[in-house]
């Protein structure tokens, strides 16, 4: 099979000098120990070989092109301004406008088609409203939960008290709460995004809130014209703003903590929590992040998905953290799905939402 790229897809893939730079941050590369065809740099390589005819697509390629973390740190430390992700996330949706689908596209188009959202699994929205809620309009707060959040309502539902405590007046889409389409943009899906985008601006529109918090990281960074504020970006203004308190400190036998942050903004949360007293907060290496875009590879990869989680939790039980605070609801859902009935032993996993609630209330 063969491909053809776009002039300014193939120029860009072409400037990669092949540092590495985009290797040291990349969790695939550190999920299978340093294996140089799982990194960026390999991507970038061979997705430029492809665009230049130097090798054909194999199914078994397509596949690989599309299952990565969706991180997006390789974008960030580049030497030559190459925006890494930005790039793959180009190849895959000219593969798919060639007519390439890989098959995890194939699937999250039908979850997306029956239940309304890519993340499938018998997604129920707002489970963790009550059941006669109605959503408020003109409300000073909107709050956007995300996909994942709902399949862990006790994090929806913490994460809307802590909105709670800023203003009187927080709403929410409610049980037809539509997908902001971020997950099948960095799959390539570019149409279908758009699409589910729309119908989200539509429900926000009846409702015309003042602002709208997003407890879903990736819906603002892929799509900024939304206006979506994150929950962290917001808690953190409303630290600043004077508008919640952090008001107790940590027991020394829970104080030293292990943080995953979103990838979006990886210091945005260790810069809140180094504002609690006592608390130790654990130097955690560049590449541990995770947010809805890790849905692809706990969808399509699920053994690689629990060897990131192996490795993540054993840097943790080295530095003899006691809580483990995992700041995205999807990473936190997809964690414990992965845990699955192996009780985790160590350090407690907890949500962001909830240890906040826990110290500002
Ligand atoms: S997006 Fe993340 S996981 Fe994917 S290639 Fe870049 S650094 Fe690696
Ligand atoms: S950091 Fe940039 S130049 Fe270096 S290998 Fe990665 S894409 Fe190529």
């Amino acid at each position: 099979m063969s491909v053809d790229f776009s002039d300014d897809l193939r120029k860009e893939l072409g400037r990669c000098i092949g540092c590495g730079a985009c290797n040291i941050p990349c969790p695939m590369f550190h999920i299978e120990d340093l294996r140089e065809t799982e990194g960026a740099r390999a991507r970038i390589k061979l997705l430029s070989m492809l665009g230049s005819g130097k090798m054909e697509l194999t199914e078994e390629f397509l596949s690989y092109i599309f299952t990565c973390m969706n991180c997006g740190l390789c974008s960030k430390v580049c030497p030559v301004n190459i925006d890494v992700f930005g790039a793959i996330i180009n190849a895959r949706s000219s593969l798919i406008d060639m007519g390439y689908v890989p098959l995890v596209t194939v699937d999250m188009r039908e979850a997306r088609r029956s239940t309304g959202s890519p993340i499938g699994e018998g997604l129920v929205k707002g489970v963790w409203l009550p059941p006669d809620f109605q959503p408020s309009p003109n409300a000073e707060i909107l709050y956007f939960a995300g996909c994942w959040s709902h399949t862990v309502p006790e994090v929806a539902l913490a994460s809307y008290k802590l909105l709670q405590q800023v203003s009187e007046s927080v709403t929410t889409i409610g049980f037809d709460e539509p997908c902001c389409g971020g997950l099948i943009y960095v799959l390539g899906e570019r149409d279908n995004a758009e699409d589910s985008k729309n119908t989200l601006i539509e429900a926000i529109s009846r409702l015309s809130p003042k602002s709208v918090v997003s407890g879903c990281s990736l819906c603002n960074s892929v799509f900024p014209d939304l206006g979506f504020i994150s929950f962290s970006s917001f808690i953190e203004k409303m630290l600043d703003e004077g508008k919640i308190k952090i008001r107790r400190s940590l027991k020394p036998k829970r104080n030293k903590i292990f943080l995953i942050p979103s990838c979006k903004d990886n210091k945005l949360a260790s810069r809140i929590l180094s504002r609690i007293k006592n608390i130790e907060l654990l130097e955690v290496p560049e590449w541990v992040c995770c947010d809805c875009g890790a849905t692809l590879l706990y969808s399509t990869d699920p053994d690689r998905f629990s060897r990131w989680l192996e490795k993540v939790t054993d840097i943790a039980r080295d530095l003899e953290a006691n809580q483990i605070v995992v700041e995205e609801p999807s990473c936190y859902s997809m964690i414990f799905k992965a845990l699955g009935k192996n009780k985790h032993k160590g350090a407690k996993i907890v949500s962001f939402p909830h240890f906040l609630l826990e110290l500002i209330t």
